[in-house]
């Protein structure tokens, strides 16, 4: 049986209750990577979300690709979506189970937007050290266990083995992307060497975006349908 880690990225969105009902009735864990902005917007959803058992990760405050950023300005951005969680879980009177960072399109500081993880893509530069240094000190760890080689399990924030690309079928981007269907995100899924893997765990990546909702949900229950287990945090 194939084993994933689901993670959600760009949360909280107006459907993100709705998610995490979809999430519940199935009982698969999730952790919810969370832009400060849309936080800072809608708090409810993501306190409910704490309150039925999800974990939530810093994902940026601003959504700015690092590469754009200086480290000082990148730092006090990390910080701004650290406290709005902070707070999420304070008054949702849960222990906050660990810190989780995830870049903004992957760009861990050297400009590159890494669709595919592997030791040419996750390299390391003077930018990339400063900030995952900083990560570090800031607490921030792995929540994946058990994962193959190609996964930077050293790094201090959460890269992933699986990107559905389920953004490609969004109101902005549908049609003008490679990928355009369902049934092609499907078959991109059944394709996926990687993917047929049972030795390690894999971490799967989708959105939280409204126009997207039915797709993603449709897509989670397609990878039970094919007998993944979702794996807890
Ligand atoms: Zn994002």
């Amino acid at each position: 049986m194939p084993k994933a880690y689901l993670t959600i990225d760009d949360s909280p969105s107006e459907r993100t209750d709705d998610l995490v009902d979809f999430l519940a009735d199935r009982k698969i864990p999730a952790l919810l990577f969370v832009r400060g902005v849309h936080l800072q917007e809608n708090p409810k959803a993501i306190e409910r979300a704490i309150g039925k058992g999800l974990v939530i990760g810093n994902h940026s405050f601003a959504h700015k690709p690092a590469g754009e950023m200086e480290p000082q300005e990148w730092c006090d951005d990390f910080e701004l979506c650290e406290h709005l969680i902070e707070a999420a879980y304070a008054r949702c009177e849960i222990a906050r189970p660990g810190k989780y960072y995830r870049f903004p399109y992957i760009d861990r500081g050297d400009g590159k937007k890494i669709e595919q993880i592997d030791a040419a893509s996750v390299g390391e530069n003077n930018k990339t050290s400063i900030l995952q240094q900083y990560l570090k000190d800031q607490g921030c760890t792995q929540p994946f266990n058990n994962m193959p080689p190609e996964y930077r399990s050293d790094a201090a924030d959460c890269l992933y083995t699986f990107t559905a690309r389920d953004w490609m079928l969004n109101d902005k981007h549908r049609g003008h992307q490679p990928l355009k269907t369902m049934d092609d995100l499907k078959s991109r899924i059944n394709s996926d060497e990687g993917l047929k893997t049972h030795e390690h765990a894999h971490v799967l990546l989708l959105h939280d975006q409204p126009d997207i909702f039915d797709e993603v949900c449709a897509l989670i229950d397609y990878f039970a349908e094919k007998d993944f287990e979702f794996l807890a945090y």
